[in-house]
């Protein structure tokens, strides 16, 4: 039997048009991002089709920061105008968090511990359980309680996180999932296995400022690759100093090398080398929103020449490889059209889009 407690399921979204997702249970493990702009004077109708194009590539949720008014009036009607679950982010005004959930949010990230008394708690909360919407509370290393400073810094993150747990259950809500943050790969891993030896709480991974592209989908994909397969984990956000679209496409492959995620479009493709007769970098750039973007269970292969390029794609539902002048169009490595190079990207493109179609 596991050391670690099962994660209990926790019903989160689904109010007004957002669809519902659980989080925790025998749930998927979802992906999370962040919005990288205000909310507050954006034109919503752009943020909804961003938040379409983030659910076409497998993202389940999306956080705000809330940090004014008019922010928290802005995610409400924004609640209303997309099914993407939504997380308002609110740090200290419990006033705003009343506001957000007004709207129809899937959740609220909030800390009862720097609220102010537990009237604000208790406020929060029942408005919170009226609305269907969960509470995470989130423990950074970087702001943990001053009494705790001298411990150890991971036991430190799960008891600081126990004390906010203690708040919530102290006006009887349940709906509760924790992160806890450190920017330390090995700490952060502590810091969860404590937690979940000790709790049914659904834990959110994520590795605080974790930092550039490849810095970051480095240190998440240590961190999550040593906690999710031992069943640690049930929402993952991968924090990177780069897109939102990034984050969602790191966090899916990282939950698919996991095997905490089935399905879904696997791109494999050759690095290039000084053989290739097809620019594997610039197709997978200009394809690879797209294939993340089908609701289909197939791995395509980008391969530079054929050399290497069918044999080693040949796994593949359907793949794209270099042959001297021409590009070769295969299925599961039977050449299934030739593309003459000379005919210009265009002409590559169609022909790969139409053997798309035929899968
Ligand atoms: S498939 Fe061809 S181009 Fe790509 S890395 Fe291998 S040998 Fe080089």
């Amino acid at each position: 039997m596991s050391e670690f407690k099962r994660p209990a399921a926790v019903a989160v979204g689904g109010s007004g048009i957002a669809r519902s997702l659980v989080i925790g249970g025998d749930a998927p493990v979802s992906i999370q991002t962040m919005w990288k702009s205000p909310l507050a004077g954006s034109d919503l109708g752009a943020v909804v089709n961003g938040l379409a194009s983030l659910a076409a590539i497998g993202c389940d949720l999306v956080r705000f920061a809330v940090p004014d008014e008019e922010t928290a009036d802005a995610l409400v009607r924004l609640s209303r105008l997309t099914p993407m679950p939504l997380v308002a982010d609110i740090h200290f005004d419990y006033r705003l968090a009343l506001r957000s959930l007004d709207g129809d949010v899937a959740k609220i990230r909030i800390n009862p511990g720097n609220i102010g008394g537990e009237d604000r708690v208790r406020a929060v909360a029942e408005k919170a359980r009226d609305r269907g919407a969960a509470i995470r509370v989130g423990v950074n290393s970087g702001s943990l309680p001053k009494d705790l400073l001298s411990m150890d810094r991971a036991e430190a993150l799960v008891e600081a996180a126990a004390r906010e747990l203690a708040a919530l259950d102290k006006v009887g809500f349940d709906r509760v999932l924790v992160s806890m943050k450190a920017s330390s790969v090995p700490e952060t891993i502590r810091a969860n296995e404590a937690f979940a030896r000790r709790y049914a709480v659904p834990l959110h991974l994520g590795v605080t400022e974790a930092g550039p592209l490849i810095g970051g989908i480095v240190k998440s994909s240590l961190a999550f690759g040593s906690l999710l397969p031992r069943g640690i984990g049930s929402t993952v956000r991968v924090s990177l100093s780069d897109s939102m679209e990034n984050e969602v496409i790191a966090a899916r492959e990282i939950l698919a090398e996991c095997g905490s995620r089935r399905g879904g479009v696997r791109i494999v493709s050759c690095p290039r080398c000084g053989r290739n007769g097809f620019d594997v970098h610039a197709f997978v750039s200009r394809w690879q929103r797209e294939l993340l973007s089908l609701d289909r269970d197939i791995t395509v292969a980008v391969m530079g020449c054929v050399v290497n390029g069918p044999g080693e794609g040949k796994h593949a539902d359907i793949g794209i490889t270099g042959a001297g002048d021409s590009v070769i169009i295969f299925r599961k490595g039977e050449t299934v059209r030739t593309v003459s190079s000379g005919d210009g990207v265009e002409a590559v493109d169609r022909a790969f889009r139409e053997e798309l179609r035929k899968l």
